[in-house]
């Protein structure tokens, strides 16, 4: 049984079909809508550009062809693990043989003071971009509470669709802990560029139905509020049935739990493996299909395979930005091209060992120094890709 129907699994029950497994699959999640990916929904789909059934991971046809059981619109409440069976919400009861949670996260709720007339939004479902699209058009202002990949992200969006935007964030700079400052500095003139008004090192101490107040006592009137200042992991179910739990549900390299029958996979996961230094919870699309492919080989029976790089992309402006790897404060960091002048490239090494890469608009090369990464061996300056030269670029800063 799976329980949560998102990406992390909905994939895992596709994984477990493709990796020979027989046995019944049951995916019961609390959404209605059939098992999406979810990066357009900041991106092509808030936008108009994408259709709900592109998000698809599977037609309701693909799942019952694949033997695999939908029970969608129900909430797991709780998890006996003796007895090894789920209680739903709806009062009923569902027992299980191998139970893998894949309930992802939920966006962490603004701390201060929401007045019941603020238009508050938030994005994490199909749902949420409703409420969000309402808030964007010509002459509307949308002030985003957090620079973070989604408020950046619904940013660029809503300057598309000609809404007046104001970013918020309490950091110096955006995506503070993802990205270097050059490469941030760099953003933001690619925003600023493009009409955002960004906001540095303000605190906001309450949302209203004027819009922002700020603790300094100015304020940003605005007609739409979003506030994407990052998110928590529901692992409530794995910690009231007393699973391993810190800040995600604890899983070692195959994605098991610390009861043998129960795995993690997704944004609740939090994987830690001390023999490789690794301790980290990933929320990003390719750590979904990773974790859903490793699951399914673990449940299979199967040898772990070698973990892929990390990977990661958003898109604001026409501009795609890639981070693979670890890249980390301190690493020497060796560039190719320039930033805001095309392609650009910025490798991470540690004692010559690629450890980290970022790369904007060079998708090839980026996977061309993850399979460095992956390697593990230091390598010649001159071996590290570059950007190759284009005619014109998509877009310059
Ligand atoms: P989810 O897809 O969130 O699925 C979890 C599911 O579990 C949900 O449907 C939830 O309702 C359900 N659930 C929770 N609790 C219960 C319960 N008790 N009972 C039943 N069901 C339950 N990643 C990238 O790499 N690049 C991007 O550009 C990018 N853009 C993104 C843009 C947005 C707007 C968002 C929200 C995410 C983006 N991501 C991106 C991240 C990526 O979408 C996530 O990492 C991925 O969805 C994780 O999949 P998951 O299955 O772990 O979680």
């Amino acid at each position: 049984m799976i329980v949560g129907a998102g990406q992390a699994g909905g994939r895992t029950a596709l994984a477990l079909r493709r990796t020979g497994y027989q046995g019944d699959i049951e995916l019961i999640g609390e959404e209605c809508a059939l098992p999406y990916e979810r990066p357009p929904l900041s991106k092509d789909f808030l936008l108009g550009r994408a259709t709900q059934e592109s998000l698809r991971l599977a037609s309701q046809p693909g799942w019952s062809e694949q033997g695999i059981e939908l029970h969608l619109g129900l909430r797991v409440e709780s998890i006996d693990r003796g007895s090894r069976c789920v209680q739903l919400r709806s009062g009923g009861v569902v027992t299980y043989d191998v139970l893998v949670l894949a309930t992802g996260v939920r966006p962490r709720l603004f701390p201060g003071t929401v007045a019941a007339d603020a238009p508050v939004c938030y994005l994490r479902t199909l749902t949420d971009v409703q409420a969000l699209r309402a808030l964007l058009g010509p002459g509307r202002r949308l002030a985003i509470i957090g620079a973070g990949f989604i408020g950046l992200e619904v940013a660029a969006a809503a300057r598309e669709l000609e809404t007046e935007v104001t970013l918020v964030e309490s950091a110096a700079r955006p995506l503070m802990r993802m990205l270097p400052a050059a490469v941030a500095s760099w953003l933001c003139r690619v925003h600023a560029g493009r009409g955002v008004v960004m906001t540095f090192g303000a605190q906001v101490q309450a949302l209203d139905g004027h819009g922002v107040l700020l603790q300094d006592g100015s304020r940003i009137p605005a007609d739409g509020l979003l506030v994407g200042i990052g998110s928590v992991p529901n692992d409530d179910l794995a910690r009231t049935s007393g699973l391993e739990v810190s800040d995600g549900i604890v899983v070692d390299v195959q994605g098991r739990t610390s009861d043998e029958a129960v795995f993690a996979v997704g944004d609740v996961a939090r994987h830690v493996d001390p023999a490789a230094g690794r301790n980290e919870r990933l929320e990003s699309w390719r750590n979904a299909e990773d974790d859903a492919a490793a699951v399914a080989r673990a449940i299979c029976g199967l040898e772990p395979a070698a973990r892929p790089v990390p990977w990661f992309w958003t898109d604001q402006f026409g501009f795609n930005i890639q981070l693979a790897g670890r890249p980390a404060d301190g690493m020497q960091v060796v560039e190719r091209g320039r930033l805001g002048d095309g392609p650009y490239l910025a490798h991470y090494l540690d004692t010559g060992v690629p450890r980290g890469v970022i790369g904007i608009d060079c998708g090839r090369e980026v996977r061309m120094a993850m399979a460095l990464i992956g390697r593990g061996q230091p390598v010649e300056q001159q071996d590290l890709p570059s950007p190759r030269i284009r005619r014109a670029s998509a877009a310059t800063a």
